[in-house]
């Protein structure tokens, strides 16, 4: 079952001058369920623009988007909120926990926020932060516990009310190489053990090794796409060959580690 199907989406941006700029044109895109894709392209290449239609904060100018079968262009701004809610899940650079509330209240707000009794919250909770070696911090505010820790806090969140999808942006682009790596082995983890479907947006071909599938996008049309083997250090190297092939600018890649 496809969990994303994207046909012929375009995004156009009207510039200064009436310029109009296109940043996607007519891109087809199609995410089984359990898939762990990344999606790479140089600097201007579209990324962010596809991510944000993706995530529903913006629309495309054409082109048909279907998410669990649902096109959200056809919901209210009430359905659409609710469709956010309980079909996506999202891991961002700068990890947006509230420093208000304890870790334990951040990664549960999505299932507080759906009315869940504390009871069906708790044993959703507790298997989920185990997993993520995170379970000593609970009670901790978000500001005592460091970035890597914070980044597995925010994938609880993003996946503790089991989203059709879970979208990240650049999720270890504040990471050292350490922490970056423990985040994506528990992200690897979510795909694995949770069946989580994930499309990540990354620079950083390290990350982007840890993916099944790496889209590569360019002037806002696929370029090509490699599938991962058995052996991750190979993919590594295949993916910075790709790059080269690829062009164009990576504003912050990084090469050393693999
Ligand atoms: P990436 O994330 O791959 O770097 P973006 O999706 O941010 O690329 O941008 C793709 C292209 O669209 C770029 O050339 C960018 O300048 C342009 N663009 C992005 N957002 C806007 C906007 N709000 N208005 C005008 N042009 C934009
Ligand atoms: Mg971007």
């Amino acid at each position: 079952m496809s969990v994303l199907k994207t046909k012929g989406l375009s995004k156009v941006y009207g510039g200064k001058n009436n310029v109009l700029y296109t940043a996607l044109q007519g891109l087809d895109l199609e995410v089984e369920k359990g898939e762990f894709v990344g999606v790479m392209g140089p600097s201007g290449s579209g990324k962010t623009t596809l991510l944000n239609i993706l995530a529903t904060i913006d629309k495309a100018t054409s082109g048909q988007l279907e998410i669990n079968g649902i096109n959200p262009a056809k919901l209210n701004d009430h359905q659409l909120a609710l469709f956010r809610r309980r079909e996506l899940g999202f891991v961002f650079q700068d990890f947006n926990l509230l420093d208000a509330l304890s870790v334990q209240e951040n990664i549960i707000l999505p299932l507080v926020m759906e009315g869940l009794k504390p009871k069906v919250i708790e044993e959703r909770l507790r298997p989920l932060v185990k997993m993520l070696q995170i379970e000593d911090l609970l009670a901790k505010r978000t500001y005592e516990i460091s970035g890597g820790q914070k980044q597995r806090a925010a994938i609880a969140r993003a996946i503790i009310h089991e989203p059709s999808l879970l979208l990240a942006d650049e999720l270890t682009g504040n990471l050292d190489s350490k922490s970056a790596k423990d985040v994506m082995d528990t992200l690897q983890q979510m795909n694995t053990n949770m069946n989580a479907t994930i499309l990540m947006v990354t620079h950083d071909p390290f990350s982007a090794s840890y993916c099944k599938r790496i889209i590569f996008i360019k002037d806002g049309k696929p370029f090509t796409e490699i599938y991962r083997g058995s052996n991750r250090q190979v993919f590594f190297q295949q993916i910075l060959d790709t790059l080269s092939l690829l062009g164009g600018d990576f504003d912050d890649v990084s090469f050393p580690r693999a």
